[in-house]
């Protein structure tokens, strides 16, 4: 029974595989033979009208792709910039946020918030999106009420947040500036025609009207941008300072990745703003700090602490359940109304759960197996197209990984993989330490000690690239004994690429070496 089930499931399999073969095959012979003839074709077609011989002879490298039925109706709505209107499952948080904020409107200042959550919780969306609600009803009520929003990750030294910042008010007071200055050049003209023009207006001659415009002129030449470096910090603090009190409003600054920030240059920033609305005359600020780390408070001078935590948010991780309500909420729009088989969303979810309920990798497995099966030219996307998704991601988070990591790093990795592809097995720190001394040596890198080897092993199982597993040798002790988590081969090529161990050609000596010490 099991045989013949599987026979008949190898049957379409196989064909698929030659079919797809003989495809790209045609499809390379189709572009070799028309790559010198791409102008001439383009050319026959503009001047012939386009003739349906010359159809033929130029299906080319998208006409095969292009035919079948597509299967996204609007791909854009899958990806991590797009920002959803509707937000299941976040509706408490959301609530919390505005309850706080809506003191704003009422041209009090909000409390400070701080968000927590792990990625994929949909923190920002959520923040976005209620930001632009406050906007939006600010302008409704004409009340004052400014958000800004900055990306630590991005913007991640104390000078280039409080430049951005600066530049951003400057660039908002000089509008409303330009604004005024041709409100008023308008009454002007007319007070010059007729001075019955300046009744009800806050000027009793044309000379205070003339002062006031020359006045907004010159606070208009007062404000300098701030250069992207250069400046004293002082400096830009104070253009900063300058630019929001330069009239009444309240000011709610989103700093999103914040933990990123205070990792990055310590907590000045957060304290510079803090203590900010003790000496602003005009304005108010409040702070709205995201972070995906829990702990990143610990590192915080107590007083910020306290200031920034107000309020606290907590963005619960999303379960299976939930995430299928923001993928099915997703697909609607993305996908061709019957282009996702049944398993497609509740794989997806599942998978997505299992990463710490993580929505962007739901919504990047889907968009990926929606991706693979019109590579495949199918109409429909399936369950299997959901699993190479996931397969796909998980080698282009290891790439990732590996690509970035430190030079020391990569050459422990490189012994470690060495030391699998000669089939040794329970691979000790020992083993590894030798085989790294000696890779070492070969590229004239420095040696580190064993002590910090082990450390930089610890390091990279805690990144998910190897298992290291401490064992007990009874008498003898404990050692590690360490594998390969992730795929031999990919990996290595990724460690190859780097120029340094690149220069490496002839790797067995080193792993003979092993035997030698
Ligand atoms: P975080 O900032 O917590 O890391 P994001 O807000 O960037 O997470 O969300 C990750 C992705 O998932 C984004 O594409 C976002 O639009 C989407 N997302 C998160 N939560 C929801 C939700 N409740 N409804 C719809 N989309 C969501
Ligand atoms: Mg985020």
């Amino acid at each position: 029974m099991t045989d013949s089930l599987d026979d008949s499931d190898a049957g379409p399999d196989t064909s698929e595989d030659s079919e797809y073969e003989l495809s790209s095959d045609d499809a390379a012979d189709d572009q070799s033979s028309q790559t010198p003839d791409l102008d001439d074709v383009v050319l026959d077609n503009l001047d012939t009208g386009s003739s349906d011989d010359s159809d033929e002879a130029s299906r080319g490298l998208f006409d095969d792709l292009l035919e079948g039925e597509p299967i996204f109706e609007n791909k854009e709505v899958l990806r991590p910039s797009y920002t959803p209107h509707k937000l299941p499952h976040r509706e408490e948080q959301i609530n919390n946020m505005a309850t706080i904020l809506v003191t704003a409107l009422r041209g009090d200042t909000p409390s400070n918030i701080l968000i927590y959550g792990k990625t994929g919780t949909g923190k920002t969306a959520s923040a976005k999106f209620v930001s632009e609600e406050l906007e939006t009803t600010s302008q409704k009520y004409e009340v004052p009420c400014e958000v800004e929003y900055i990306n630590c990750e991005v913007t991640d030294t104390q000078y280039r947040v409080l430049a951005q910042l600066a530049n951003k008010f400057i660039n908002k007071n000089v509008d409303v500036i330009d604004d005024r200055i041709e409100t008023l050049e308008d009454t002007l003209s007319r007070a010059r025609e007729d001075a019955t023009a300046l009744e009800g207006t806050e000027f009793d001659s044309v000379d205070a009207l003339e002062a006031e415009i020359d006045a907004l002129e010159s606070d208009k030449d007062d404000f300098e941008e701030v250069p992207m470096t250069g400046w004293p910090t002082d400096r830009v603090y104070s253009s900063f300072f300058d630019a929001v009190d330069y009239h009444e409003r309240v000011v709610v600054i989103m700093l999103d990745e914040i933990d990123k920030l205070v990792e990055k240059s310590g907590d000045d920033t957060l304290y510079n703003l803090s203590r900010m609305n003790s000496e602003l005359e005009n304005s108010r600020v409040s702070i709205m700090g995201i972070s995906n780390d829990l702990k990143f408070t610990d590192f915080l001078d107590p007083r910020v602490k306290s200031s920034l935590g107000e309020e606290e948010i907590v963005f619960p991780p999303y379960d299976a359940n939930q995430l299928r309500d923001i993928l099915q909420a997703r697909a609607d729009v993305a996908f061709k109304g019957s282009a996702l088989s049944d398993d497609v969303i509740p794989l997806c979810a599942a998978f997505a759960a299992q990463e710490h309920g993580d929505a962007r990798r739901a919504l990047d497995l889907l968009r990926t197996a929606g991706e693979l099966a019109e590579r495949d030219q199918t109409d429909q996307v399936e369950e299997d197209h959901v699993r190479q998704a996931q397969e796909k991601i998980e080698l282009d988070r290891v790439v990732e990984v590996v690509r970035t990591l430190p030079t020391q790093s990569k050459i422990v990795l490189f012994a470690i993989i060495l030391l699998e592809k000669n089939g040794v097995r329970n691979i000790n720190t020992g083993e590894v330490f030798n085989i790294y001394k000696n890779l070492c040596e070969e590229i004239d890198a420095d040696v580190l000690t064993q002590r910090r080897v082990t450390d930089l092993i610890s390091e990279l199982d805690m990144l998910g690239i190897v298992n290291a597993v401490v064992v007990s040798k009874g008498r003898y002790g404990r050692t590690k004994e360490i594998s390969l988590s992730v795929p031999t081969e990919e990996t290595e090529a990724v460690l190859l690429s780097d120029s340094r161990l690149g220069d490496i050609d002839d790797v067995q000596p080193f792993v003979q070496a092993r035997f030698d010490n």
